[in-house]
């Protein structure tokens, strides 16, 4: 090999690494199941990468993980003949951690480990999906030797987690990735067991990584005749949950699978399975997380569902599967009557592949739906943090999704001024009185800011409900929403909002002609600033307010335009 060069690991990443190897996360096994995931992931990639680059020659006949475990030494390799990695890939994706938003989760990482929130820290630790650094849980120096497919040179990189790696180019291996652990003492007290033996493995792998698509196999050793013979054997059944009856399923194996393709670490909030037979026949397995990611509005947010055709991996990230406002959902699609050979731009035109798309969308919104319906304090825990992890990007469908507008409206819910919290329109609506005609909202910056506003104060002395709106994507779609079983969306800050129906004319007639003088005065000192000044009936405690047009963008929408420079 070329000469060894030592680096450093960017800080983030440093920071992440130390937290690993001084194992915050209590349940240690779960290395393995992330360096499978990983070879699983690059066996895929290698696929799909030769079938796009049809110059790549690989050879795909035997894609397989292998295990060693070396009890002498103290080492387990993890082996797999995948894509593999250049040395920049080895530098970038483990070197550093590049998603937008780690340094703020660094920073609440570090709260939660100050406060010894061991569960606030895994939880955290979960969300930068760093799978390949669990290795340091276990052991006390990792090695990676890889050589991409398609290159001629391999790559050696070693490091105890300690601040800095070693990085060497080897002039031979064999393609794909072999990643090796120094295991750490076996130390049942920490929960840290032998992972040299073969009875420990084939436990982990079995628990974590059943459905793993490829074969996971090992060298073990049996007794045959009273002869020990050496053997391999394969550790996983490699079946597809979706494929198999539901009632076989256990929980705790959707949550593995979900992990798999999720790269999350913690346990979905629901899991969903769907089925479709006859001309175009599809299964479904998809999961809600308990968590939004934390790029879930940056722009190149990912989708979670991927397609499968006939058990057989074809795409990742599959856009066309799920609604972009669904984009957080995860899972996996397995379509029969597609071809392998299925391109992006050919199932974005697929007529079975919208339909397939609505179907799935109201799927979930239905189930967010029953736990609405459903009388279980469980069901409607699990309503309101799915709510607040994820409502605001729901309600982008609002604006996008027509056809689902109603179902959309039917599971939302709005800060308003008669909830503690959140309150939905169905309860709004059973508390209204019958001689309010609308659903009255008023948009703004924060709770605080609307409650203030003086636009609220005959509301609040009729007692009628206003909601407030606070997220900018509810600018977006609550004037084009139209109404809710039957009752029109009725900003109070725009045009004449008719709070007293009975008011006496002649009184209101009177005022006007008593008032004209002020009002025509304050006409013309104002007239740079606004188009008309009137009397209303909307106040109590104020002596006046700006009102928008029943057309006009709202000071919050003019914001939202001036920030995207429009
Ligand atoms: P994640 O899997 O969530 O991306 P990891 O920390 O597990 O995060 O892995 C980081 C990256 O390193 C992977 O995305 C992949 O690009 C690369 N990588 C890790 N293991 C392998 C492997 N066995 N073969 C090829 N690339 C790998
Ligand atoms: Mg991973």
């Amino acid at each position: 090999s070329t000469q060894v060069e030592t680096r450093e690991f960017q800080a983030e990443a440093r920071q992440l690494l130390q937290l690993m190897v001084h194992s915050i996360y209590s349940d240690k096994d779960v290395f393995l199941r992330e360096l499978i995931s990983n070879a699983s992931d690059a066996l895929d990639k290698l696929r799909l990468e030769s079938f796009a680059d049809k110059d790549l020659d690989v050879d795909l006949s035997d894609l397989h993980i292998e295990l060693v475990a070396d009890p002498q030494e103290r080492t387990l390799t993890i082996r797999d003949n995948g894509i593999g990695m250049s040395r920049d890939e080895v530098v970038n994706l483990i070197g550093t951690i590049a998603k937008s938003g780690t340094a703020e989760l660094l920073g609440k990482l570090r709260e939660a480990k100050e406060s010894t929130d061991a569960a606030g820290v895994q939880e955290l630790i979960g969300q930068f999906g760093i799978g390949f650094y669990s290795a340091f849980m276990v052991a006390d120096t990792v090695t990676v030797l890889t050589r991409k497919a398609g290159e001629t040179t391999a790559t050696r990189w070693e490091s105890s987690g300690e601040g800095s790696y070693t990085i060497a180019t080897e002039d031979t291996a064999p393609q794909g990735t072999a990643v090796t652990l120094h295991l750490k003492p076996a130390d049942a007290e920490d929960r840290l067991f032998d992972y040299t033996q073969v009875s420990t493995i084939r436990g982990i792998v079995q628990r974590y990584s059943d459905f793993i698509s490829h074969p996971i196999r090992m060298e073990v050793e049996r007794t045959k005749d009273e002869e020990t013979v050496r053997e391999v054997e394969t550790l996983n059944s490699m079946k597809a949950l979706w494929a198999r009856p539901r009632g076989e399923v256990s929980d705790a194996e959707y949550h593995e699978f979900y992990k798999h393709i999720s790269h999350d670490w913690a346990d979905p909030l629901e899991t969903i399975r769907l089925s479709a037979e006859g001309t175009f026949e599809y299964q479904a397995l998809l999961f809600i997380p308990s968590r939004a990611p934390f790029d879930l509005f940056t722009r190149d947010a990912k989708h979670g569902v991927q397609l499968y055709v006939k058990r057989v991996f074809i795409m990742e990230d599959c856009a066309s599967l799920m609604p972009e406002y669904l984009r957080f959902v995860k899972g996996v699609v397995d379509a029969q009557d597609l071809s392998l050979n299925v391109s992006r731009e050919i199932l974005q035109q697929d007529r079975q592949i919208q339909l397939m798309q609505r179907r799935l969308a109201k799927k979930v919104l239905a189930t967010v739906k029953s736990w609405l319906d459903s009388d279980a304090e469980a069901d409607a825990e699990k309503y309101r943090s799915f709510w607040s992890e994820f409502g605001t990007a729901v309600k982008e469908g609002l604006v996008t999704d027509a056809d689902n507008r109603d179902a959309i409206l039917g599971i939302a819910s709005f800060e308003s001024t008669k909830a503690e919290g959140q309150t939905t329109l169905r309860d709004y609506l059973e508390r209204m009185p019958d001689d309010q005609e609308h659903i009255y909202y008023l948009t703004g910056r924060s709770r605080a800011v609307a409650e203030n506003s003086p636009h609220m104060e005959a509301f609040r002395d009729k007692g009628w409900e206003v909601l407030i709106l606070t997220d900018p994507v509810d600018e977006m779609w609550v004037d084009a929403a139209g109404e809710f079983d039957g009752k029109k969306f009725q900003s109070i800050a725009k045009g004449e909002v008719n709070v007293d129906k009975d008011a006496d004319k002649d009184l209101e007639q009177q005022r006007e002609e008593e008032f004209s003088g002020l009002l025509g005065w304050l006409g013309e000192q104002l007239a740079e600033q606004v188009k008309q000044v009137r009397l209303s009936a909307r106040l109590t405690t104020s002596p006046a307010c700006i009102v928008g047009d029943e057309h006009d963008l709202t000071p919050q929408l003019i914001r939202m335009y001036q920030a995207m420079g429009q």
